[in-house]
């Protein structure tokens, strides 16, 4: 493990939970900038349930440990509900992100782009950076980039750019969604056990009542939890994949 480079090069090389675990005030040289503020997390997903569904126990338990955490959503969920106009769905979709993030806690920004038509172009790139230079996390959790869900795909590559062209300034790790029938290929590196707050990650879960709940947390991700949990021997268990190669020694300056 590296020691020398300071904070965020060391958690770079740290597993999630550890980087969870560590104090949630920033050194001086952590990325959220002054020191003795508080670190912070982007979970940013493609739809209004994505954040809470992919990676909603590890976002209570940093809001637990003193991290502040944003969910970030690409879209509105403008074509999620059946018979229903964009608009409509997205008046829907928007109060339940919001009743979801009355139940972690978390802070929420919405993005410009329209569910079922997300689009990878330079002003879409120049948007996700612009996400990333003005809230200046140190961990962001976004979607794994193999998934039969095309604006998951996108939502995971305009991540990877905004983390390429902002130096490598945030550790990036991946999660999945509905494996099995979204995300393919997935072979975690890290594991978080959210055994202590899986009720409250369904509780939230339970508030995207527009899209099949609670079935959906039922027949998918419930299993999935459970299935972690089998193989980190816990009962539920988030997995991730922890994008490394680079440490994120400080935040530079981006083009
Ligand atoms: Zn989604």
């Amino acid at each position: 493990m590296k020691t020398s480079a300071g904070v965020a090069a060391s958690a770079a090389a740290l597993s999630l939970p550890s980087i969870i675990n560590a104090s949630p005030l920033s050194g001086s040289s952590s990325l959220s900038g002054k020191k003795g503020k508080k670190r912070k997390a982007l979970i940013i997903g493609a739809h209004p349930d994505d954040p809470e569904t992919i990676a909603g126990g590890t976002m209570i338990l940093l809001l637990q440990a003193g991290w502040d955490v944003v969910c970030v959503y690409l879209t509105r969920g403008e074509a999620g509900i059946k018979g229903m106009s964009g608009d409509q769905a997205a008046a829907i979709r928007e109060k339940e992100c919001k009743a979801a993030c009355k139940v972690t806690g978390a802070r929420y920004r919405f993005m410009s782009q329209v569910d079922g038509a997300t689009v990878i172009n330079k002003e879409k790139y120049d948007e996700m950076l612009q996400v990333i230079k003005e809230e200046k996390p140190e961990l962001v959790i976004t979607h794994w980039p193999i998934d039969t869900h095309r604006d998951h795909r996108i939502c995971s590559i305009l991540v990877y750019d905004a983390w390429r062209y902002s130096g490598y300034s945030f550790n990036l790790f991946y999660a999945e969604a509905m494996s099995g029938n979204q995300s393919m290929n997935f072979v975690p590196t890290d594991y978080v056990d959210i055994t202590s707050v899986v009720e409250k990650k369904h509780e939230a879960c339970y508030c995207h009542e527009s899209q099949g709940m609670p079935d959906l947390l039922n027949d998918w991700h419930i299993p999935m939890e459970k299935f972690r949990g089998m193989e980190y021997w816990c009962d539920y268990a988030e997995a991730f994949v922890h994008l490394r190669g680079h440490s994120a020694p400080s935040f530079v300056e981006m083009k």
